[in-house]
């Protein structure tokens, strides 16, 4: 392989660019029209525009992506994350043009892509799943009918689902009509496909993933796991790896059931298993998903693992160089996703320009962005900036150098998840790892309350102030 086309924006596709020349392999970018000046394109050996800015008609544009990568003479299309990532049709067409597809096969793609076709592949091989339906839910009388059996509350989920979307959790049989039609309706908004089935809620839970490598000759490892609790609308915040909440037995286990989840999809490449952990600490499994995911930095941090050099390596048809005896895990390791959001404000998008950027820099300190100082961040897209990696010895130091990180990161003109992040890190619970996926809702939001409410009361105390200096002055 000796062009690589990386079908992505942002951080990303600087990301895996950055892999690329340290392997000596040519880059080609593409980018919409509202990404002209971007990173990516400044990063890229050569730069092709797709298309306007809405991702349909450029990032998502299939034709013109194919074209371009034939007329730059590309022998590999890395996909990122998002966009055409897991889309099997997509990566059919590539290796129908000759080009490899540095992902897993278009099989894979979609058994994992449909949640109820994972949870029959997966069936087979004896691996805990969340009490729920095999199968679709069609109508509200039969979900009310499993809801019950199953026991409130309940997870009503998209079988297309990603991203959190088309999920909605039910306390109790009043509210299932509701929810069901949301649910549906979301999902057919957001995917196109509004099959939904019901899951058991599981209470006080922790998301807990594995990385899987697996090649095409049979081989495969774990690279141990990444506790990614720390969520708002269902999607991951904050990650660390490793857990510090499961045993060393359960990590075997639950490694070796997500290289099972592996070979129910003849799996080969670089993939996530996702698991749900109750209070008792029994896990169940989730899904999986089949490309890079955006926390894999804090695996290659406690691993010394580049997973996108090993992904190439995979989709050259070679074999892993090592063995699960060979792995070992180092250290401690923390990702804070940056978001141009107000975390006051609900995580509102942020957007504007970025008047100020400076990123931290020292010790045990990465970060993995696509922007730089004096950028817009573009409506059209997810708005992430970048991603805040610390390492340390421990976990103490990881999260000494996450203070240490924050602190040092100089963003003005949007609002973003520093703040947030800085929130999280210094609070007692995350600090002493109790905690689950609703960290949010259980401390942060009344945090944000409180301090509205301060703002308040500073507001009303002004005004009352100012009311009194006038009566003063009438006198
Ligand atoms: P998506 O594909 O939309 O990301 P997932 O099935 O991976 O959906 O779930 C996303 C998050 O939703 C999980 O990390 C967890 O916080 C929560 N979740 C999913 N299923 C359950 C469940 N059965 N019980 C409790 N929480 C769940």
């Amino acid at each position: 392989m000796k062009k690589i086309l990386v079908a992505n924006r942002g951080e990303i596709a600087v990301r895996v660019m950055k892999t690329a020349k340290k392997m000596g392999i040519k880059t080609v970018a593409i980018y919409s029209e509202a990404d002209a000046n971007a990173l990516h394109v400044q990063t890229a050996d050569e730069a092709f525009c797709v298309g306007p800015a809405p991702s349909l008609e450029s990032y998502l544009n299939v034709d013109k992506i194919i074209e371009v990568a034939k007329l730059t003479g590309t022998d590999g299309i890395h996909p990122g994350y998002g966009f055409l990532s897991e889309n099997a049709d997509f990566a059919k067409m590539v290796t129908e043009n000759g080009i490899s597809f540095i992902g897993p096969s278009p099989y894979s793609i979609s058994i994992m892509g449909s949640k109820l076709d994972a949870k029959a592949a997966v069936s087979k091989y004896d691996i805990p799943m969340v009490p729920g339906t095999e199968g679709a839910v069609d109508s509200i009388e039969e979900g009310k009918v499993i809801a019950k059996e199953i026991g409130y509350p309940v997870l009503i989920k998209a079988s297309a689902g990603g991203g959190g979307k088309g999920m909605r959790l039910v306390e109790s049989n009043d509210e299932f009509e509701e929810q069901f039609k949301r649910a549906k309706s979301e999902a057919m908004s957001s995917f196109g496909d509004d099959v939904v089935f019901i899951e058991k809620f599981i209470t006080s839970p922790r998301h807990i993933e594995i990385q899987v490598l697996t090649d095409n000759h049979g081989n495969g490892v774990y690279l141990f796991e990444r506790d990614c609790s720390i969520q708002r609308r269902h999607q991951k915040v904050i990650e660390e790896a490793p857990s510090i909440k499961i045993s060393e037995a359960t990590r075997k286990s639950m490694g070796e059931d997500a290289l099972k989840v592996a070979q129910s999809c003849q799996y080969s490449g670089a993939g996530t298993v996702e698991y749900i952990v109750d209070a008792e600490g029994n896990y169940f499994f989730l899904e999986m998903n089949t490309r890079l995911q955006v926390e894999h930095p804090v695996t290659e941090m406690i691993t010394g693992i580049d997973l996108v050099e090993q992904q190439i390596k995979v989709a050259r048809n070679e074999p892993l160089a090592f063995k699960q005896a060979d792995l070992s895990r180092c250290g401690h390791a923390f990702e804070l996703r940056v978001y141009a959001e107000d975390a006051m404000a609900g995580f509102k998008p942020s957007i504007g320009t970025l008047e100020e950027y400076q990123i931290p820099t020292g010790e045990g300190i990465r970060v993995d962005h696509g922007f730089i100082e004096g950028q817009e961040i573009p409506i059209y897209y997810d708005p992430m900036i970048a991603k805040l990696i610390t390492y340390g010895a421990n976990r103490n130091e990881a999260l000494e150098r996450m203070k240490k990180a924050i602190n040092d990161y100089k963003i003005t003109g949007v609002e973003t998840t520093l703040d947030f992040g800085s929130y999280v890190i210094n609070h007692p619970e995350f600090k002493s790892g109790n905690y689950d996926t609703k960290f949010v809702e259980t401390y942060f939001d009344d945090y944000v309350a409180g301090s509205s409410k301060k703002e308040h009361e500073i507001i009303a105390g002004f005004v009352a102030k100012h009311h009194w200096e006038k009566e003063l002055t009438k006198i």
